[in-house]
């Protein structure tokens, strides 16, 4: 058997051991006799699974106890809709920041339930940096406001949390939930899909404060609906119950290793080494505003841009795989994400060390 080192950006890299024990426990759950996913999602050993798996991720991030956590189903693009039909409560319209193509998306999915005002963008420079707070124009009156806290095709990320009043902020954290603390209660609703950071592609995180819930459009599907879904335990329809039992594995892999602090500790060292080798070549170079570069989606560029094909053919035999930037912006992308350990990260600057030896 041999694994590669696996840049993917979604779905992506998962810990060795996590798919080790998953491995080991595919047959046999535990004595049950069962597989996870022969399981029933009402049974007390599935249970079991499902409140420990909440209680670790309420742990790590520190959640709380007036937020509910939902494990749900249909990636962050459904809950572009859900936050709009459980959010506006009667009000006219949200804000939205305007950082990149996941933000795009959320807008235009706004659009169709409300008001949308546009706050702020960084599209005047190709969406490469962060826009200021000083810059936000914020509506007093606004629902919520919405940002992408990293933008995972640009490698935007943004390393302070915005001010909103009373105005509850939600955050599409979809690419860096875990990979470092954050100050739940300053969020009003933090939702994020699996596939980036968490564990395989099916599951949704929703982390959304009380008092938000229960004042959902009559027009919202019953399984969208967060009141619903909290009264339910998360279990008003089947939920994505292998996917939550290998998150859960995360999770602990997570505990294990020192929690979220020494997971920041962790990114930072491999992102840079990464980017302090990208600022030091004239070969290849970041398009990302110093401060606002991703921990986790590192976007990069040859200057000869007729070398790409070769340097992805190159990477590949060198067991360095899906290095190809986003068919929207081009280029390459190395997403570094909590599983990549720092031997990835060298391994592919020492390839791309040669590769502009080679072709300099
Ligand atoms: C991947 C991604 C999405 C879309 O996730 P799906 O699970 O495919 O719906 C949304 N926002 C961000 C920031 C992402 O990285």
């Amino acid at each position: 058997m041999t694994r590669v080192f696996n840049f993917a950006a979604g779905p992506a890299i998962l810990p060795e051991p996590v798919l080790q024990q998953a491995a080991e426990e595919m047959l046999d759950w535990h004595g049950s006799g069962m597989s996870v996913m022969e399981m029933s999602h009402r049974g007390k050993e599935f249970v079991s699974i499902a409140e420990q798996a909440e209680a670790d991720l309420r742990e790590l991030m520190g959640i709380p106890a007036n937020y509910k956590v939902l494990f749900v189903q249909g990636g962050a693009t459904l809950q572009f809709a859900a936050i709009p039909l459980n959010l506006l409560r009667g009000k006219k319209s949200a804000d939205y920041v305007n950082t990149g193509e996941w933000a795009k998306k959320a807008i235009k999915e706004a659009k169709r339930y409300g008001g949308v005002n546009v706050a702020a963008s960084s599209e005047d420079r190709q969406f490469t940096y962060a826009p200021a707070q000083s810059a936000w124009k914020l509506d007093a009156d606004a629902a919520y406001v919405h940002y992408t806290s990293n933008e995972t095709i640009g490698g935007v990320e943004f390393n302070w949390i915005p001010e909103t009043g009373s105005v509850p902020l939600v955050a599409d954290m979809s690419s860096h939930i875990l990979s470092r603390p954050v100050e739940v209660s300053r969020y009003g609703l933090i939702y994020a899909g699996a596939q980036k950071n968490i564990g395989p592609a099916g599951l949704t995180i929703v982390i959304v404060r009380d008092d938000l819930i229960g004042a959902a459009s009559p027009l919202t599907p019953s399984i969208l609906d967060y009141k619903v879904q909290a009264d339910n335990g998360w279990m008003y329809n089947t939920p994505a119950t292998y996917a939550v039992y290998v998150a859960g594995l995360v999770f602990q892999w997570l505990k294990k290793a020192g929690g979220l602090a020494k997971m920041e500790e962790i990114n930072r060292a491999k992102a840079t080494l990464l980017y302090d080798f990208l600022d030091q070549t004239e070969f290849f170079y970041s398009p990302v505003d110093k401060s606002d570069r991703s921990l986790m989606n590192v976007p990069f560029r040859l200057r000869d841009e007729k070398l790409n094909d070769e340097f992805l053919k190159q990477a590949k035999q060198a067991k360095l795989l899906e290095l190809k930037g986003h068919r929207s912006v081009g280029g390459m992308r190395a997403s570094i994400y909590n599983a990549m350990p720092v031997a990835g990260v060298q391994a592919l600057v020492a390839f791309m060390r040669e590769f502009q030896t080679k072709h300099g």
